[in-house]
């Protein structure tokens, strides 16, 4: 008895393969990891077997039935639900609106009969064991809650199959583990769970069984017991990962950038590191454990209480961003698309607005060659590949909008580039060329800061490694810096 069954599906966007071959049976009650890379054909084979995308070959069993071209309708009907990142929730309703509503649709009563819907929302609750008031908006919940009503209402249309996309990225350490406890709970009422990630600790903690996926191919499947961190790297890579670790030049010099006990009340306190010229240090923690505040405060954004930060040697004052971009410091957020790209804007643009001010308030005017010619250069230099500069960022894959974002902090000629996850939502190829720079960047002398959770990503491009907790730094790695040490590390924080 299965589930679903996916045969042999292949999926192709305009002549390239998203996924090539890809065979995945799910058992009811199983707990099912789906790993791989980003951009390795995770999201795609989900909407293919949601009936969202249509596979170009291939076909779908649900139930014993079998769909040559399933649709999104058939799927939910089957029980196949998928909880997307944006949880298709109605920001603006209730709690109780949002589980009961689809329900009392179905029904086709047009009478809104409040006691009925609360009875149906506070059960749908109950089933989790989660207690979220009921007349809340949902805009106004957290992440996690937002999850957990989606979640519910998935329930409430007899879920068989409940699948989360990368369910974990905005939660914190606690959330996540009350998630699993969830996905728990679903199995002991058989309800089968498939559970996308690319976080190796996750897929560990969580999972039965395990499938991994690279550039749209099946690479890897079996109990997860039988694969240990190593290999999950090895087949989500393909590479064996500690051939390729970044080797970095010694120097003795003055470090570029020297922190000496930082502190933000509630944030981060006793923060002391320092980074080389040719360095490239990672800085990792669980979510929360303030290294994108400590990011933050190095760049002027939230300006440390107390302690000392030195350039090249000397003592600077970073109280604003101005402060940061003056003395050298650069800074690429995490979220580039709310928090640093102008999405309307042309790519020629978002480079330049870095620059632009400071050429503006010391020049007064513009040298709009100048602007194109340094534009061009890092259009060139980063291979952004774009018909011209003067095109929308928005039509741009993730990979690319991200080196525009690394071109705009490049171009003001920074010494220390701090990057806030450089590499989530990037797909492979791309994720290799921004690692590639940044190896280059190093080795022409630029100190480089990686804020990551990504194992892997820290293990290959770091020569050494901080460990944040709770808004102090409690371990560095370096010469015995390697992924198992680091799931090690990962797990005694928990
Ligand atoms: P993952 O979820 O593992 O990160 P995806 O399934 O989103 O990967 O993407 C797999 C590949 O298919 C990527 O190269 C991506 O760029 C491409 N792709 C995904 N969706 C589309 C689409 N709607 N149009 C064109 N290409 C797409
Ligand atoms: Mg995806």
């Amino acid at each position: 008895m299965t589930v679903i069954e996916a045969h042999h599906i292949h999926k192709r966007f305009a002549g390239v393969y998203a996924l090539k071959d890809v065979s995945i049976e799910i058992e009811p009650g199983e707990i099912r990891c789906l790993a791989g890379e980003n951009g390795s054909g995770k999201s795609t084979l989900i909407k293919v077997i949601a009936g969202v995308y249509r596979a170009d070959e291939g076909r779908l069993v649900i139930d014993g039935t079998t769909h040559e071209h399933l649709t999104a309708i058939d799927a939910i009907r089957a029980g196949v639900q998928v909880i997307y990142q944006d949880f298709s929730l109605f920001p603006n309703l209730t709690v109780a609106e949002n589980l009961a509503t689809n329900t009392r649709l179905e029904q086709r009563k047009r009478l809104v009969d409040w006691s009925v819907m609360r009875r149906i929302a506070r059960t749908a609750l109950a089933r989790i064991k989660v207690d979220i008031p009921l007349e809340v908006t949902v805009g106004e919940l957290s992440v996690a809650d937002k999850q957990l009503v989606a979640i519910s209402r998935a329930l409430l249309h007899d879920a068989k199959l409940v699948i989360m996309d990368e369910p974990t990225t905005a939660l914190t350490q606690h959330e996540v583990q009350n998630l699993f406890s969830v996905i728990t709970d679903l199995k002991a009422e058989g309800i089968a769970t498939l559970f996308v990630s690319h976080k190796l600790r996750e897929v560990l903690d969580i999972s039965e069984k395990l499938t991994i996926l690279r550039n749209g191919q099946k690479v890897a499947e079996g109990g997860t017991d039988t694969f240990d961190e190593a290999a999950i790297t090895y087949h989500m890579t393909g590479r064996e990962v500690s051939d390729e670790r970044f080797q970095h030049t010694v120097t003795d010099r003055t470090p570029l950038l020297r922190v000496t006990d930082l502190r933000r009340a509630g944030l981060f306190d006793r923060v002391t590191f320092d980074v080389h010229p040719g360095e490239i240090i990672g800085i990792t923690g669980l979510l929360g454990s303030g290294r994108t505040e400590l990011a933050l405060s190095l760049f002027g954004v939230l300006p440390a209480d107390s302690g000392m930060i030195e350039i090249d040697g000397a003592p600077v004052q970073i109280d604003s961003i101005q402060a940061a971009i003056d003395v050298g410091i650069a800074y690429v957020p995490e979220d580039r698309l709310t928090e640093g790209l102008f999405l309307e804007q042309t790519i020629s643009r978002n480079i330049f607005v870095s620059i632009l001010d400071r050429i503006k308030t010391r020049l007064r005017f513009v040298d709009l060659d100048a602007a194109r010619r340094t534009v061009n250069r890092w259009i060139e230099e980063l291979s952004i590949s774009t018909p011209s500069p003067e095109i929308a960022a928005r039509a741009l894959s993730g990979g690319n909008q991200q080196r525009v974002m690394l071109a705009r902090w490049l171009a003001t000629g920074a010494k220390v580039l701090v990057l806030n996850g450089p590499t989530v939502g990037v797909d492979v190829g791309s994720k290799e060329e921004i690692h590639t720079r940044l190896r280059l960047l190093a080795a022409s002398g630029v100190g480089v800061v990686i804020m990551s959770d990504d194992i892997p990503e820290l293990v290959q491009n770091c020569n050494r490694v901080f460990v944040m907790h709770k808004g102090s730094f409690v371990r560095e790695f370096s010469s015995e810096l390697d992924n198992a040490a680091l799931v090690a590390q990962f797990a005694d924080l928990k």
